[in-house]
């Protein structure tokens, strides 16, 4: 290692201890975390990474050395007679695999390794000691080796067992001393009525389950405890002396017997496959316990390996957690661009550096506008809270101020668009949202033709931002209609095809020189045209030519169509760009099928969908109505005979229906209406 990578490292490992420091001070002993767990996590493994790359950094102090907590005043303290221990986490399946191939290596002898999973428990971890059955102790975690005296409080809570039951099984188990460990959660519904009954009385809200068991739990009054419901869910034996328990599989079973809960879920697994089986699966169902869960826990399944296998730091060899994709990660801001839309929009993005959230990896991140970026003030350099939930584009949350490099500037939006030169223009005085005016630019070129080719334009497959990029470059195409005068030949030419590609691609458009009046009106771009409002001009003028002449006033009268939008159609067709544009297109043979009312079963129905449909498009369903005959229309009028619901549905769109009597169907009824 150089020294100035050493002199960069040593400096971020120590920021990052200092703000890890912080965190774990709120998390751990005010139990009032101030950033979601993912973003202590995601700090947690970049300090990590530093430190497996450069372990003469690691220090005592460290958070992947020690286990934080520390004794309450008014809790006596207690020392652990075994350790207690965390779990080293991994975030990635591929990380399981790695982990099962060390203890391969680790144990050679081993003929056969069995594994042990369940659910990871989100709440705080406590060790209940019993002295021939009864419970004589209940102690938090704190620091692994002291922690606090709780008994008080924890005797209140209804699945502790005060005095264990014998059964055949646990005899010679419960007699002397004997610990339970486990953790105590609350249910996310008595959270949220907690949250509920705190709101109302005009306090502030708590922030998770698993703070506010920790928080409960060291309230003084026991009284207050009882009144919490909380529940305890064992997951572990201590026994004095000699362990006598050969497996996981077998200490779950006594803890059943012994009258505990938290065995439910856990589960015998034999090989790796079997383990992912029962990731994927709890990654699914987890949402259906009635507490939270962050994770899985994969235990060696035989105790004496187990113990054999030791303990680095403050985690056990023998077992892993499986942390659960997060919907948020931290990550650097690389550099700020400005990407230009089809419509000239001139839009701030983050460049990051990959990072994984929910599941995919992220390098990009929309920064919206410039006033946004200042309201948040993220700068280049920043390490930054990026969140991204389902298919929505990511987006940045915050900066980590304490992580700011000294020399960071203040991001300044550029005059000039970067991809013509252009002087950018502001939209909206107050909106800091700027636009390239130049209909020319290259960007908006590239834009207009990505759009034109999208699923819900023409649909043309095989025609995605890349092979636009390529086409444009090589000067085949310049606008929406050199698409149909591109050739064979012409992409044999080009790296990115082959024969079955070119075929493939030039069959694609041949396909769409007749394509339906809303999508190619939609697909040419118009400001304020979205698929909707094509969809209703269509239904109205039937014809491209027919809308090509309407005027103003004849655009404003239609149902969805305001002032604006109706000024910004008659702009598009009188400019003699686009008139170019579609004599271009009527050369090549290329034109929108007239919009005839077509006879069939759903003629003179009228239709609007709702929410979104699992197996269609709007865009598709829209067509398949109108080609049965029926209407397709924007929003729910009197006129209006079947409202199809579709998912994430509005409740006032619902009333609205009752209201004027319209039939309700679901996407199946529609389905079956369609086929
Ligand atoms: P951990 O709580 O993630 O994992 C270890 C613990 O898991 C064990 O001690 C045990 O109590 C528990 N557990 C639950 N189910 C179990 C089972 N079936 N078998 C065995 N053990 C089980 O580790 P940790 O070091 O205590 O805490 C780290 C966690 O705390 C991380 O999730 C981190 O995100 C969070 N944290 C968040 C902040 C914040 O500011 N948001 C700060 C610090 C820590």
């Amino acid at each position: 290692m150089n020294n100035r990578e050493l002199e960069i490292n040593t400096k971020r490992l120590s920021e990052l201890k200092e703000l890890l420091a912080k965190y774990d001070q709120q998390y751990y002993i005010q139990d009032d975390p101030t950033v979601d767990d993912a973003v202590y996590d995601g700090l947690k493994a970049e300090l990590k990474n530093i430190e497996a790359k450069y372990p003469e950094l690691i220090t005592a102090d460290s958070p992947s050395q020690r286990v934080v907590g520390e004794v309450s005043e008014g809790f006596k303290s207690v020392v652990h007679r075994t350790r207690m221990l965390s779990l080293n986490d991994v975030f990635d399946i591929s990380e399981i695999d790695a982990w099962i191939n060390r203890i391969r290596k680790l144990a050679p002898s081993a003929n056969e390794i069995n594994y042990f999973a369940d659910v990871k428990k989100d709440g705080l971890a406590c060790a209940l000691v019993y002295e021939d059955g009864a419970l004589q102790q209940a102690i938090t975690r704190g620091d692994g080796y002291t922690g606090e005296d709780v008994t008080a409080n924890v005797k209140t809570i209804r699945s502790v067992p005060l005095s264990l039951s014998k059964s055949d099984g646990n005899k010679s188990l419960i007699n002397g001393r004997l610990e339970v460990r486990g953790e105590i959660v609350m249910y996310r519904k008595d959270f949220e009525e907690l949250n509920k009954e705190r709101a109302s009385s005009g306090l502030s809200l708590y922030a998770n389950p698993r703070n506010t068991a920790a928080g409960t739990i060291r309230q003084l009054d026991s009284g207050l405890v009882a009144k919490r419901k909380l529940h305890f869910l064992a997951y572990d034996i201590i026994q004095e002396g000699k362990s006598t328990i050969v497996s996981h599989s077998e200490l779950y079973k006594l803890i059943a017997d012994m009258g505990f809960k938290g065995y439910e879920h856990a589960s015998s697994l034999h090989d790796v496959k079997s383990i992912h089986k029962y990731i994927s699966e709890w990654e699914n169902k987890r949402d259906s316990l009635p507490y939270n869960i962050d994770g899985l826990v994969i235990k060696v399944d035989n105790r004496k390996l187990y113990s054999d296998l030791g303990i680095v730091g403050k985690t056990p060899r023998g077992a892993i957690a499986y942390k659960f994709p997060a919907e948020q990660a931290t990550t650097t801001v690389k550099d700020i661009f400005i990407s230009i839309g089809r419509t000239g929009s001139a839009t701030p993005v983050a460049i990051l550096a990959p990072v994984v959230v929910d599941g995919s990896t992220v390098q990009m991140a929309t920064l919206h506008n410039e006033s946004e970026i200042h309201r948040k003030d993220i700068r280049v350099g920043d390490t930054v809270v990026i969140r991204k939930a389902g298919d929505i584009i990511p987006e940045v949350i915050e900066p980590l101020t304490d992580l700011r490099p000294k020399n960071s500037t203040i991001f300044k939006m550029p005059t000039e668009c970067p991809d013509c030169g252009t002087k950018l223009i502001k939209i909206k005085q107050d909106d800091a949202a700027w636009r390239c005016p130049n209909t020319k630019c290259p960007a908006r070129n590239q834009r207009h033709i990505e759009h034109f080719a999208s699923k819900t334009a023409l649909d043309i497959e095989g025609l995605g931002e890349k092979n636009v990029e390529v086409l444009r470059q090589n000067r085949l195409i310049s606008d929406q209609a050199d698409i149909y005068k591109l050739q064979k030949e012409d992409l044999l030419e080009l790296d990115r095809f082959a024969e079955v590609s070119a075929n493939k691609l030039i069959a694609a458009i041949a396909d769409k020189k007749q394509p339906e009046l809303p999508r190619f009106l939609f697909g040419l771009g118009i400001r304020h045209v979205g698929i909707q409002t094509a969809i209703d001009l269509a239904n109205n003028f039937n014809s491209l030519e027919k809308l090509s002449k309407a005027d103003y006033e004849q655009l404003a009268g239609i149902d969805g169509v305001g002032e604006v939008v109706a000024e910004s159609i008659v702009a598009w067709f009188s400019d003699p760009q686009n008139v170019k544009l579609l004599e271009k297109f009527k050369k090549y043979g290329v034109w929108p099928k007239k919009q005839i009312k077509k006879e069939g079963a759903l003629s003179g129905k009228r239709f609007v969908v709702t929410g979104s449909l699992e197996q269609m498009s709007r865009t598709l369903a829209a067509d398949r109505i109108r080609d049965k005959g029926g209407i397709f229309q924007s929003s729910l009028g009197k006129d209006t005979d079947y409202l199809v619901v579709g998912q994430k549905v509005g409740a006032s769109k619902l009333k609205k229906a009752e209201e004027y009597g319209t039939k309700r169907l679901s996407e199946s009824e529609f389905m079956k209406l369609i086929s």
